[in-house]
């Protein structure tokens, strides 16, 4: 059913946290680093494009049209289509791919080109030096901290205390939690670390579920 284990950690962290995926304010959710593409699986079937893959060969915008909600996922490597996901292959570590994203976002129904989810499952690959692998892990955070300033709609704006979601992968790493303070515990009400049942135990990654976005009034001098 789903291409990848990924997918049963997002619908243990969905589940533990409210079913933020199915809210109905939900209408665009963008997943970084979404190859193969589990993660988009779970998310399309949230948003309801539950129809058979095969049924949906003959286009997924007419799809996408039908419930007027959007996903975007994002991958160095290719993707084999899923119903209600428009793929983009593109290294996330570039900002040009921000643009393509926002540009896709954005149409009559969410002119600023909003996301109401950011998910990042985002993993460079591993060398086995942890030192180096822990590094990429903490440039993987900061650039979708980055791409999230510009991309996430505001629970202010949604009027939803804990709408505005980024769901972030990250590496054991010395500055981590450092991370953590300085950009998502100013910047959103509820910061939650969690380690799924799913993930491995021998391996240092968690997540952090960020929910009620407030923008950077006051938090970062923006
Ligand atoms: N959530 C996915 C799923 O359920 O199928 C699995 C994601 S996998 C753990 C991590 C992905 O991040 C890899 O496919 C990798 O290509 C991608 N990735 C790593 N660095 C990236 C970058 N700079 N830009 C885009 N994708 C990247």
């Amino acid at each position: 059913l789903y291409r990848s284990r990924s997918a049963f950690k997002l619908i243990e962290l969905d589940q533990k946290y409210g079913g933020f995926l199915s809210k109905s304010d939900v209408s665009a959710i963008v997943d970084l680093g979404a190859a193969p593409g589990g993660w988009s699986q779970v998310a399309a079937r949230k948003l309801g494009f539950n129809a058979l893959e095969e049924d949906a060969q003959d286009g997924f915008s007419t799809l996408r049209r039908a419930n007027d909600k959007i996903i975007i996922a994002v991958d160095l490597l290719r993707m084999d289509p899923i119903p209600g996901v428009e793929i983009i292959q593109a290294n996330m570590l570039s900002l040009r791919t921000a643009g393509v994203i926002k540009s896709l976002l954005t149409g009559p129904g969410n002119p600023e080109g909003k996301a109401d989810i950011i998910l990042s499952d985002m993993a460079a690959n591993m060398t086995g030096n942890k030192i180096a692998d822990s590094e990429s892990s903490l440039d993987i955070c900061n650039a979708v901290f980055t791409f999230a300033k510009g991309h996430l709609r505001t629970a202010e704006s949604v009027g939803r205390r804990r709408a505005g979601v980024l769901v972030l992968k990250h590496f054991a790493h010395p500055l981590m939690n450092e991370f953590r303070k300085e950009h998502l515990d100013s910047t959103f009400t509820d910061v939650m670390y969690v380690k799924p049942d799913s993930s491995r135990a021998s391996s240092s990654e968690g997540y952090w579920v960020c929910m009620g976005w407030k923008g950077l009034q006051g938090a970062e001098g923006a």
